[in-house]
């Protein structure tokens, strides 16, 4: 089967086509600027690039058009769109309706509606593409697959915020914790590299990208996750403040002139490593610029790495051990300064990391702990497309 797998935004709508059986990603691409001048579709496929600039004055402009990529004559990967099984979207926020992927129906997106709030930047765009594919393509069957859906099995004292109960239930204010996905994902490579069953192992995986989260797997299912009602909790992030005393945004608010929500951008697009160090939210960048000697660029570095340590301590503890630490996402996957000063020092809880396998690791899936250590580090490349392709076509069949 081959199922399209689509991730839509309020201006751009990212797509992949794998056929389930290879796990080959036939074609794939994003199309950009939706709604706004000078759209294009940026795409590839088997593996020959090719832009399309075309007026897209919305979501459902974008997919006929990218549907039609996909079946060109000369470009195309397939004859005809009835060879899509299925299509899975990606959805960041499920509002605590569902706790796994959902087949799509009229039900179920006029349910989705409830969420909005929880998740005005991003539910209203997903469900919008969702709505859009349903009418290019009214037979292929179609899932919402959740970004939170993994982290339903957290425990009330790990998702509930100390504040009056009531409150939490009737607002349904809680952590909710994201990239379910990707966490899910690279726990179950990791038992599977370790030739373990998932029931057996308590993970810390860690999914250091822009966005970034860790989480507490024990026994294959989330017991704790970092980020939390938003994704703004947690982690030190690309621009994101992660965990902060609240009371100190009410004061910069009151010193800056803002309102409450130029206050909510400013800990969401301002913070984080972009704000410590003056220079960028990419650690490339971050690594040139300590390298060259800059002491806020270290600083950040230097504050994202700790944060992520305090979190693998902290789940380490919530779960009565640690078997395995998991590093994936962009600087999870390719900044060892990060990895290095993440695990640095966790020698008394059995983390040993061997510092040749982590500058340079190898294989797809690396192992980066010293032979002996108690606790496995891996370093597992995330894919998140691939699993919400997967649920789609379990759901499906
Ligand atoms: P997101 O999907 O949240 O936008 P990614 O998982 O793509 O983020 O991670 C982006 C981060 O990974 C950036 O800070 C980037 O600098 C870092 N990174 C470091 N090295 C690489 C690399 N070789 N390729 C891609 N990203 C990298």
């Amino acid at each position: 089967m081959k199922i399209l797998v689509v991730n839509s935004g309020s201006s751009s709508l990212k797509y992949q086509l794998i056929d389930m059986e290879t796990e080959e990603v036939l074609a794939k691409g994003v199309c950009e600027r939706i709604g706004a001048a000078g759209s294009v579709l940026k795409g590839s496929a088997r593996g020959e690039k090719f832009e399309i600039e075309h007026p897209m004055p919305d979501h459902i402009v974008a997919i006929r058009l990218l549907l039609d990529s996909l079946t060109d004559p000369r470009k195309g990967v397939i004859r005809s769109i009835d060879e899509i099984g299925a299509v899975g979207h990606r959805v960041v926020h499920s509002g605590g309706i569902y706790d796994a992927p959902v087949l799509v129906t009229d039900e179920v997106l006029e349910k989705m509606k409830d969420t909005y709030d929880l998740a005005p930047l991003h539910n209203p765009a997903s469900i919008k593409g969702a709505i859009a594919c349903r009418e290019a393509m009214p037979n292929t069957p179609m899932t919402l697959v959740f970004d939170t859906a993994f982290h339903s099995t957290m425990p009330a004292h790990a998702y509930m915020y100390a504040i009056p109960y009531e409150d939490a239930k009737a607002y349904k204010v809680r952590k909710y914790g994201f990239h379910g996905t990707s966490h899910k994902y690279v726990s179950q490579k990791a038992a599977e590299f370790l030739g373990k069953s998932p029931e057996s192992l308590k993970i810390v995986t860690c999914h250091l990208g822009n966005g970034a989260s860790v989480t507490a797997v024990d026994g294959g299912k989330c017991v704790d996750t970092s980020m939390g009602f938003t994704p703004l909790e947690g982690l030190v992030m690309g621009t994101r403040s992660g965990d902060m005393d609240l009371a100190a945004l009410e004061f910069l608010c009151a010193k800056k002139g803002m309102t409450h929500a130029e206050g909510v951008r400013y800990v969401n697009k301002e913070c984080g490593v972009l704000g410590v160090s003056g220079i960028s939210s990419d650690f490339r960048d971050l690594e040139a610029a300590a390298n060259r000697g800059n002491e806020r660029a270290k600083l950040a570095i230097d504050m994202f790495a700790y944060r992520v340590k305090k979190y693998i301590g902290a789940y380490a503890a919530a779960m009565g051990g640690v078997d395995c630490i998991v590093f994936t996402a962009g600087i999870g996957e390719h900044t060892a300064i990060v990895r290095k000063k993440a695990v640095e020092g966790l020698g008394f809880m059995g983390v040993e990391l061997d510092e040749a396998r982590n500058a340079d690791p190898q294989g797809e899936i690396a192992v980066l702990n010293r032979d002996g250590s108690e606790v496995s580090i891996l370093m597992i490349p995330t894919n998140e497309e691939l699993v919400i392709a997967q649920e789609t076509e379990r759901l499906v069949k």
